[in-house]
């Protein structure tokens, strides 16, 4: 498991199938746009993208982000969120 809040590294942490954790502002259209980002596509078929897959009770001790993890979101995040590619 790894903690970003880097799109870019966020992406690149999925394609080598971590779990990542992440500033997130809860937000469904949000979520929708990170799957969008995160979807790509590959000579066996679509790549699903990614999603949330629960909020930790316990969230990290690191100071949480001012910011959503989605460059374009203008949400503040709220807490960290575990994101994976579902298959
Ligand atoms: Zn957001």
């Amino acid at each position: 498991m790894k903690t970003t809040s880097d799109i870019e590294e966020f992406k690149k942490l999925l394609d080598e199938k971590f779990i990542i954790l992440a500033p997130f502002c809860g937000g469904v259209d949000c979520e929708e746009d990170i799957k969008k980002a995160t979807t790509r596509e590959d000579g066996d078929g679509a790549q699903m993208g990614a999603k949330t897959l629960c909020i930790p009770l316990e969230q990290p001790k690191q100071e949480l982000p001012s910011k959503c993890l989605y460059p374009s979101c203008t949400e503040a995040a709220k807490f960290f969120a575990l994101f994976g590619r579902s298959y």
